[in-house]
């Protein structure tokens, strides 16, 4: 369903001119944690530049050159996001300098994430407690997660980079040798050690790197801020930069770093907020906006 919000800007003058539109669709203002938004912006003149800000998090906003004046985002519901009424805040500069802020009311509901109890062998733990190796890599799949191109790359649905079944979900909490850890990021996904892994989406290679704790990963830019990432890889088959297309083979399954046991995990992130990655293969209807 998408809901609509026609905001009509009256000009205030002597002369009179014509109603300044903006049309703001947004397909979802009931989102859980870890959902996507998708939002189309219709308006009557060029936007220079244009924000939406939720809480404390501003997302940009990005031109559709198929259509003329409609700007276009995704924005993502944090996982550890309040739940509560709250507000998307849109704020416009005109080409030609004119200004526009409106809001729009939404409301957050729980996702009811599940809780997980991980053993890992003493080895794997020793790893899991390396703080400077976790800061080290945090930070630059962090910086990564942070690109935000505004050329578009995906088209339809994401798919999943392997078939196999689902071990862990996006969101659980994650409790670590009876000691709490982070949330889960992403999708675990079992398989053979070798199995082939596809790319979800077409796009950029922005990370090919062996890590300590993440183990070999991949990370694709798709454009928009949604860039996905592939983890614990026993080999990688491409190379930063590498142009791909939606299936194309990235890399094997393995167990590299923290894992219990040859899995892949599967993440997506919007303009560095991780959303639940099966809402992103199973749900088309998002991609039609
Ligand atoms: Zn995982």
């Amino acid at each position: 369903m998408i809901f609509k919000q026609l905001i009509v800007m009256l000009s205030i003058g002597s002369t009179l001119m014509a109603h300044p539109l903006v049309d703001i669709d947004v397909t979802n203002i009931n989102p859980k944690q870890g959902d996507a938004i998708w939002i189309k912006i219709n308006a009557s003149k060029p936007i220079a530049s244009g924000t939406i800000r939720l809480k404390k998090k501003t997302f940009k906003i990005f031109k559709n050159n198929r259509e003329n004046n409609q700007y276009l985002t995704c924005i993502g519901i944090s996982r550890y996001i309040q739940t509560k009424n709250t507000n998307l805040s849109f704020s416009f500069t005109f080409a030609d300098g004119s200004t526009y802020q409106t809001s729009l009311p939404i409301r957050i509901e729980s996702a009811n994430f599940t809780k997980e109890h991980i053993k890992l062998k003493p080895k794997k733990y020793k790893i899991s407690q390396d703080r400077s190796s976790r800061k080290t890599e945090n930070r630059l799949i962090g910086k990564t997660f942070q690109t935000t191109t505004a050329s578009k790359k995906f088209s339809g649905p994401f798919i999943w980079p392997l078939e196999g079944r689902i071990t862990s979900d996006f969101g659980t909490q994650r409790v670590y040798n009876n000691k709490p850890g982070w949330s889960h990021s992403g999708t675990d996904i079992s398989a053979k050690l070798g199995t082939p892994i596809k790319a979800s989406q077409s796009g950029t290679i922005a990370l090919a790197k062996s890590l300590k704790v993440h183990g070999n990963t991949v990370m694709i830019n798709h454009g928009w801020g949604i860039i996905s990432i592939y983890n614990h890889l026993d080999k990688i088959n491409v190379k930063i930069n590498d142009k791909i297309s939606k299936g194309d083979i990235i890399g094997t399954v393995g167990s590299t770093g923290i894992a219990t046991g040859t899995h892949l995990h599967f993440g997506i992130s919007v303009q560095s907020i991780r959303v639940n990655p099966k809402d992103w293969v199973f749900d088309t209807s998002t991609m039609a906006l």
